[in-house]
């Protein structure tokens, strides 16, 4: 196998490629080999003012850009994402891990929002009324809110960045991302497509690094929003700290998705649904399933079933066509999840088929995991109530819809859910009644396309806003109420009472 030197991953600020300090880098992997294949550059806090003094100075002419030349840039953005959809796949495999026909899919979700955010126009348009009073008339307007920062997780490279800076830029805000330090390439090939596609220099800012970077981003007096998605704890820190320092948040946590499966459901289309939602992207994704329920008698055939689909697997690297899973993102993460399995063992949940142990011929460096199944599961087991993100699916056994849907809401976090089954009254119940943000019937990963909007409940999302769609409309400018009245209309004299008269 070829190897060569690690490439450098540095900022894009002000239009311009900037390499990092090289006292400040960190190692990116290419998880399939084990290899040490760039060093990104972790910012400090000259480069984060770096950033946000770029990102400030271009904002008073972009906000002062019709929407409607806004959204003529996006569309030649949307363009050169559909011309270099490829390359962008192949960088988030090789960084990521996950399968090339996955990263391929991930690209397409991101550039829906492109397209959706070609429509700014629209959105913006307000809202009118005329003859609020004799003479008077009223409307409201939405405007930009200025510096916007993004901080994105390691699991969907392009996705995530694409849920919120076309919204963010589409709206006349400019946009500082900082992405995930363990696959940070990618965002530099958007960052060349949208100066490529005209966006003005400092509208779109890359910021690579850790929690100094974020941090300094945080606290930052000329940052105004800050969306996040990552960790649960991190979501946490990020929000509460934004918002004491006076800023627009929303932070998208972690999740512990289930999948209820009643009796009646088809148990084979609920076992495709369940390998595909806990082991595509070898469980690293927030809408994964990490959690079946069986409802009732469809135990035990749900887990002979999913227990032979799991053993037969196909894992490899995620350049080869045959692989249906590839490895996890880094060394670290491996062993975090293996110490999981260890617990569930330990706890006394039934390992049905063990992941551990899962070489892969001509890849004896890679990060690669198989799937694991656990059976009998309790929601006391630490495997159940906190996120694993890998390959590790948890059945737990219960003897009712009342019982499922209990256990579904008492869990800590609420961002996706599924139920599978041929009752349309048992579905309109779960439906109304779950607490979580996503829900699907018969429908394992109910992601919300671009024009809905993303978002999960409880732990799951700290703030008010869900990504992307209208709610990204939203949480991307502030409203302005305007009241007008005309010379020629205006009454003699002060009013010290509060005006009734229309
Ligand atoms: P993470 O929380 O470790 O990192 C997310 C971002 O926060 C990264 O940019 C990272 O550099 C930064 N960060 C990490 N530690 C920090 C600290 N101590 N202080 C300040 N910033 C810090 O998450 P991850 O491992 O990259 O991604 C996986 C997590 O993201 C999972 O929990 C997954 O569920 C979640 N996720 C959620 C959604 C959602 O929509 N709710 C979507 C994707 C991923």
């Amino acid at each position: 196998m070829m190897t060569s030197d690690p490439i450098s991953i540095g900022h894009f600020i002000q239009g311009r490629a900037l390499a990092g300090s090289p006292d400040r880098m960190g190692p990116v992997f290419n998880p399939a080999t084990g290899e040490v294949t760039g060093q990104v550059a972790l910012a400090s806090e000259t480069e984060v003012t770096a950033a946000v003094q770029a990102a400030r100075a271009a904002f008073p002419a972009w906000a002062g850009t019709s929407p409607l030349r806004r959204a003529r840039i996006l569309f030649r953005f949307k363009a050169l994402l559909e011309a270099h959809h490829e390359a962008l796949a192949a960088r988030i495999t090789a960084e990521h891990g996950k399968v090339l026909s996955d990263a391929r899919g991930e690209v397409l979700r991101g550039l829906e929002v492109v397209e959706y955010a070609c429509g700014i126009p629209e959105m913006l348009k307000g809202e009118y009324t005329e003859q609020i009073a004799a003479g008077v008339d009223g409307w409201t307007l939405r405007q930009p809110l200025g510096v916007c920062v993004g901080i994105t997780p390691f699991n969907f490279p392009v996705m995530v960045p694409l849920w919120m800076l076309p919204m963010a830029i589409a709206c006349g805000n400019t946009f500082i991302l900082k992405p995930s330090e363990r696959d940070p390439s990618p965002s530099l090939l958007l960052a060349q497509l949208l100066q490529e596609a005209g966006l003005p220099d400092g509208v779109f800012n890359v910021l690579q690094g850790d929690r100094t970077a974020v941090d300094a981003l945080l606290q930052h007096p000329e940052v105004d929003a800050v969306s996040f998605v990552g960790s649960t704890p991190i979501a946490r820190h990020v929000y509460t700290t934004a918002a004491a320092h006076g800023k627009r948040v929303q932070a998208l946590g972690g999740a512990k998705n289930h999948m209820v499966v009643m009796p009646d459901a088809d148990l084979a289309q609920a076992v495709d649904a369940l390998m595909g939602a806990a082991y595509g992207s070898a469980g690293e994704r927030c809408m994964a399933i990490s959690v079946a329920v069986a409802v009732g008698d469809v135990a035990d055939g749900l887990v002979e079933a999913l227990a032979t689909r799991v053993a037969a697997l196909k894992v490899t690297q995620g350049m080869d066509p045959a692989a249906e899973m590839g490895p996890v993102v880094t060394a670290e993460h491996r062993d975090r999840i293996l110490s999981y399995i260890a617990d569930g063992v330990a706890a006394g949940a039934h390992l049905r088929v063990d992941g551990r142990n899962m070489p892969v011929p001509g890849y004896p460096g890679g990060f690669f995991l198989g799937g694991t199944l656990f059976d009998r599961v309790t929601p006391a087991m630490r495997i159940y109530r906190e996120e694993i993100f890998g390959p590790v699916l948890c059945v737990v056994r219960v003897p009712d819809f009342a019982s499922a849907l209990a256990l579904v809401n008492d869990h800590e976090f609420g961002n996706g859910t599924a139920i599978f089954t041929r009752d349309g009254g048992i579905a309109r119940e779960y439906v109304a009644h779950v607490k979580v943000g996503m829900v699907g019937v018969n429908v394992p990963i109910p992601v919300p396309m671009a024009f809905h909007s993303f978002g999960g409940w409880k732990r799951s999302l700290f703030g008010d806003h869900h990504v992307h769609g209208p709610e990204g409309v939203r949480f991307y400018t502030r409203q302005k109420a305007v009241t007008q009245r005309w010379p020629a209309s205006i009454a003699a004299g002060a009013q010290f009472a509060m005006p009734t008269q229309s």
